[in-house]
């Protein structure tokens, strides 16, 4: 029959697979999973998997601390680098429901979900398309990380160690159903980037989570470690994670924001989708970019967005319009450059969705584009308002922005904030080595 979930179990029998990962995220983006005997998948696909919630972070007190996992069949796959013995492993990602049978408000795959389904029923379908930078780190016998594993710069081939290790990571994302696009070397040393195909924006945050572990475990079999610490050193580039974007007409999969007239190739409702997420800039960054170390990459200089604007070319502009092939209309669409990847991917496209449809509800306008290199201007010339310059700063910004506070819920809201709080607190209170270099000897 074609009853998916036959088809599942009959594929599942194919692969000759033996255990099975239940994965979900919790509210800042690291993933969980229990794992089940292959015997135990049929009852975990009918009944689900219980699991206590109060023990994951973000999730749950006490009293409401029973949860079950309901698997998603459609994200199976076997977990190439997961093979011990002979024995195959799959995974299958899961939303999280409460025991009355409705999903989990505080899961973030769930915060996703409800907002496209908005989308949906306005005739929207939400496409997104990261570009996963990350650095590849020395890691010598004690388990302790050095220094960056090669010498190279942007796209070079001669000093560049790893196109070997990239060329795993893609193919192992392949084997996932990743579609990788490109691959190259980044500007800093030892950084890399891994552009994904688009696909719908829950697709596609499965396959963020998953290709964060999937890149891990590659350089841990080439006795490397990789990181998406957004600012791994000072003085280079740090790692981002820009997210191109476009609404699809959800019948005719037409692109709504393509306009061949229009001088940008932009239509009025690309336009107030661009305008949503200016607007929102501030109040969805520490979604975008959750850690203290975050804004060390936000700073002038290193092709990092630093002020609210949008442009055509220039890489200092939060928002920027890829030129497309002549007459391509269909890949028209726009690229938001403050993400980086550490953030948690439902979260960041559940706000950066809610931010373009608050845009396109209330029609705002879109102010000109900044064309020039604003890393060299004076902002407050050009009247431009900036991004937060600390996660500090960010937090207050959500917690003033009612639009994304909406969008990702009380419960995600409230337990988001809290943990990120604490982490803001507890930087606050370190004095660093740079502190102590500049002042101990003069003060
Ligand atoms: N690594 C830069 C960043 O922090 C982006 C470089 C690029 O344009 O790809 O966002
Ligand atoms: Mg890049
Ligand atoms: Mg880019």
């Amino acid at each position: 029959s074609a009853d998916p979930r036959d088809l599942l179990l009959r594929r599942v029998a194919a692969d000759n697979v033996a255990f099975v990962h239940l994965q979900f995220t919790d509210v800042l983006g690291i993933g969980k999973t229990v794992t089940i005997p292959v015997e135990e998948l049929p009852d975990a696909l009918d009944h689900g998997v219980w699991f206590d919630g109060s023990s994951i972070e973000g999730f749950a007190r006490m009293v409401e601390s029973d949860m079950y996992l309901v698997p998603d069949l459609t994200t199976y796959a076997v977990v190439p680098w997961d093979r011990h013995e002979g024995m195959v492993t799959a995974r299958l990602i899961c939303s999280v429901y409460t025991p009355d049978g409705k999903p989990f408000a505080g899961d973030p795959r769930n915060v996703l979900i409800r907002i496209l389904d908005q989308a949906a029923a306005s005739g929207y379908r939400f496409m997104v398309a990261p570009e996963l930078e990350f650095f590849l780190f020395k890691v010598d016998g004690n388990g302790r990380i050095h220094e960056p594993h090669d010498k190279a710069g942007y796209f070079d081939v001669s000093t560049d160690l790893a196109t070997h290790i990239r060329r795993q990571m893609a193919r192992t994302l392949q084997a996932m159903g990743i579609t990788v696009e490109a691959v190259h070397h980044e500007v800093a040393p030892g950084q890399h980037e891994i552009d994904l195909r688009y696909a719908d924006a829950l697709r596609s945050a499965d396959h963020l989570v998953t290709a964060r572990v999937a890149l891990k475990a590659v350089a841990q079999i080439n006795g490397l470690h990789a990181t998406f610490m957004p600012k791994p050193m000072a003085g280079v580039n740090g790692s981002g994670m820009h997210v191109h974007q476009s609404l699809l007409d959800l019948e005719s999969g037409k692109n709504l924001f393509a306009d061949p007239n229009d001088p940008y190739g932009l239509s009025a409702l690309a336009r107030h989708f661009i305008a949503g997420l200016l607007t929102h800039a501030r109040g969805m960054c520490v979604l975008l970019a959750p850690l203290v170390n975050s804004y060390k990459r936000l700073v002038p200089g290193f092709e990092a967005p630093v002020h609210i604007s949008w442009g055509r070319t220039n890489r200092s502009a939060l928002v920027r319009v890829p030129r497309i092939t002549a007459g391509r209309l269909q890949s028209t669409r726009i690229e938001l450059r403050c993400p980086d990847p550490a953030c948690n991917p439902y979260l960041a496209y559940a706000a950066m969705l809610a931010a373009g449809l608050d845009g396109i509800r209330r029609k705002l306008p879109l102010r000109d584009a900044a064309e020039e290199d604003l890393f060299h201007v004076d902002p407050r010339a050009r009247g431009l308002a900036m991004l937060p310059t600390s996660l500090g700063a960010a937090l207050d910004a959500l917690r003033e922005d009612e639009v994304i506070l909406e969008a990702i819920g009380p419960s995600v809201a409230e337990r988001f904030l809290d943990a990120k709080q604490q982490e803001w607190e507890s930087y606050r209170a370190h004095v660093s080595q740079w502190e102590i270099d500049r002042y101990l000897a003069i003060f």
